[in-house]
């Protein structure tokens, strides 16, 4: 087996192959960690800063290490990158011959069944569902492997999806008509021959907690698991690990049993009208809710007798339809799926309203027109270390953002990886030159009430120097609102302002205009990457606590207290240190990216627990001075 230096190195095969590669010693070291990780078959959990280079420390020892291995990202679109992008030109570097899939969730892949069948459902008379429909049955006879990320002109959001994928409720598996050219069968099948795998978070967590059916046999045949963008794990994992039951999910076995009912039956009328009473009892459930876009606990629920009695309503209509579909049983697979959903459905929201353990967490959310109510776990690191030891082989966990003031533990605890070995790699970039971290003077306390007007006094002569080119980052909608509102008036330079266009327009806008503010709350703390002067400076209203009203939080915090711990330093402080170090790691993305970095929030340097933040972030140039910003800008 070649040496990781003779690949990596500075003279490495991969110096000698790929234009515009920089040797990275901190990506050597990495390299040589997770051979030996794979090699001995260990647990290691790695923080890896911006411009290491993890991507390839562990594609090289994984692709030589000739096992099976499974590499898990945070998002399609990073898995996307990897197969696509930084796979390819490994294996050619190396000059090595091996096998590689990519698998994604099913409701990536077309549902020929449910394409087929996609006429029937009153949906398909909307004029925008009817010309994707088609456009859809088009490529359909093109794809070979029927992932619909290759349907560009058709939007993410686009309704017609939910009528051409399908779901772990409605798929009929080996009952299909459709199986022997299903497209998610087949990716799957490739899956498994596959020497290494990427998939996502998702998928890894739906496959560990049994919610992916015939799934399961993909990942004992794994020697090894790389989990990327591994921060995200513990939240994916706990909504896997937990229960949900939404509207939309009963919406749809209301929906796809009128439609299976004119394809099977068509003699039992009380069928589509017992299906059409559910639609109105969910609807009606949506409403009891009130109109706002919220999260509260179960006691709310029990708390209001209308949202009681509505959810009620539901139960005894869901059980209404199951008693229907009973009487017809076997009288059609399409129908006989129905009923199961039917029966799963009922259970579940039985379990929800009925447990009354200090296990899981119960709370609900509503969404524009839909809700779920969810059961999640309190803790998942038990169940998590079950699903790892059903796998047994070699574990690494990798992220820029794992380690809080240079310690693991909080992620160690979340997971149960207290025996794993751990290993830092600072970003090889040259912060105290490349970047200047401003904490401003003067700052009144977050919760005072002229706290957003302080952050813009602040923000417009930093976005003067600056000449736009920056991000402002928001803890709340309600600050991005008012900040957006009172900047229109305040700045010269084009606002771009998260909720106005799809994110990705946002953000190729930004890239164009060159001298852009673009306005973002949480999704634009990360996963977001700009090179280069059109992002020269990130504000930052407040240190990123989540929100304490948050039900799921809130029952962790007191849970953590009648332990007699410390929830404050040992969760929600931490959660606030890797939220920021995502944050601002929006800034620097290369070695010649330079910009600034701005912290509005005092309490940074003045309560005792700021050192931490301070401790986790990049070893920046810091002042205080404005007059500092202008001079670095002026420097540019
Ligand atoms: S097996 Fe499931 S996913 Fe495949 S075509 Fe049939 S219903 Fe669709």
């Amino acid at each position: 087996m070649t040496d990781i230096a003779d690949i990596l190195g500075p003279n490495g095969l991969l110096a000698k192959r790929i234009s515009g590669f920089s040797h990275r010693p901190q990506q050597e070291e990495m390299a040589v960690a997770v051979a030996k990780t794979i090699e001995q078959g260990d647990v290691l959990i790695t923080e890896a800063g911006t411009g290491t280079g993890k991507t390839f420390a562990y594609l090289v020892p994984a692709l030589q290490s000739g096992r099976k291995v499974i590499i898990s990202t945070g998002t399609r679109n990073l898995q996307d990158q990897l197969f696509h992008r930084d796979l390819p030109v490994v294996i050619d570097a190396l000059g090595i011959t091996t096998t590689t899939a990519l698998l994604k969730g099913r409701s990536n892949y077309l549902c020929i069944y449910r394409m087929e069948n996609a006429a029937l459902d009153g949906r398909a008379r909307i004029r925008e569902v009817a010309d994707h429909l088609v456009q859809v049955q088009r490529w359909s006879g093109r794809t070979s492997s029927g992932d619909i990320a290759e349907l560009v002109g058709i939007p993410e959001d686009g309704l017609i999806w939910p009528l051409v994928t399908s779901s772990t409720d409605n798929c009929l598996g080996a009952e299909c008509p459709s199986y022997k050219k299903c497209h998610l069968v087949e990716a799957r099948r490739k899956a498994q021959e596959a020497n290494l795998v990427v998939i996502n978070h998702h998928l890894l967590c739906a496959d560990f907690s049994l919610k992916e059916g015939g799934f399961g046999e993909l990942l004992p045949a794994a020697d090894c698991f790389i989990l990327d963008e591994a921060h995200q794990l513990p939240d994916v994992a706990s909504n896997f690990f937990g229960l949900t039951v939404s509207g939309r999910q009963l919406l749809d076995l209301a929906r796809d049993t009128e439609t299976e009912y004119l394809r099977e039956a068509g003699d039992m009328q009380e069928i589509p009208d017992q299906a059409a009473v559910l639609t109105k009892a969910v609807r009606d459930l949506r409403l009891a809710f009130g109109l706002d876009i919220q999260r509260g606990s179960w006691k709310d629920i029990y708390a209001d007798g209308r949202i009681l009695s509505a959810l009620e309503q539901v139960r005894e209509q869901l059980a209404g339809l199951s008693q229907l579909l009973d009487l017809i049983k076997g009288r059609g697979k399409g129908l006989d799926s129905c009923l199961s959903r039917c029966e799963q459905l009922d259970q579940q929201l039985g379990l929800l309203c009925d447990d009354t353990g200090d296990e899981h967490i119960r709370w609900y959310e509503t969404q524009r027109q839909s809700f779920r109510l969810n059961r999640t776990p309190l803790e998942i690191a038990d169940a998590f270390q079950a699903r790892m030891a059903e796998h047994s082989g070699a574990w690494i966990f990798t992220s820029a953002t794992l380690a809080v003031g240079g310690s693991f533990a909080h992620f160690q605890s979340q997971l149960g990886l207290a025996d794993a070995s751990t290993a830092c790699w600072d970003s090889p970039f040259d912060y105290p030159n490349q970047a200047l971290w401003f904490v401003p003077r003067g700052m009144p306390e977050p919760r005072e009430h002229n706290y957003i007007d302080a952050v813009l006094d602040v923000a417009v002569p930093v976005l003067q120097a600056s000449g736009g080119r920056a991000f402002m980052l928001f803890t709340s909608h309600r600050a991005l609102r008012i900040a957006a509102e009172l900047l229109e008036e305040r700045i010269d330079y084009p606002l771009l302002v998260q909720g106005s266009s799809p994110k990705g327009e946002l953000l190729d806008r930004f890239r164009e205009l060159g001298n852009a503010v673009l306005l973002g709350t949480a999704s634009f703390w990360e996963g977001v990457d700009v090179r280069g002067e059109a992002l020269s400076c990130v504000i930052i209203d407040k240190l990123p606590f989540a929100s304490p009203g948050d039900p799921v939080l809130q029952a962790r915090i007191d849970a953590l207290k009648k332990r007699g711990g410390n929830p404050f330093m040992e969760f929600q402080m931490p959660q606030a240190a890797i939220a920021l170090k995502q944050g601002a790691g929006r800034l620097i993305r290369d070695e010649t990216d330079r910009g600034v970095l701005v912290v509005c929030d005092p309490r940074l340097l003045s309560k005792p627990y700021g050192h931490v933040f301070l401790k986790s972030l990049p070893a920046m140039a810091r002042s205080r001075d404005p007059d500092d910003v202008v001079r670095f800008f002026d420097k540019l």
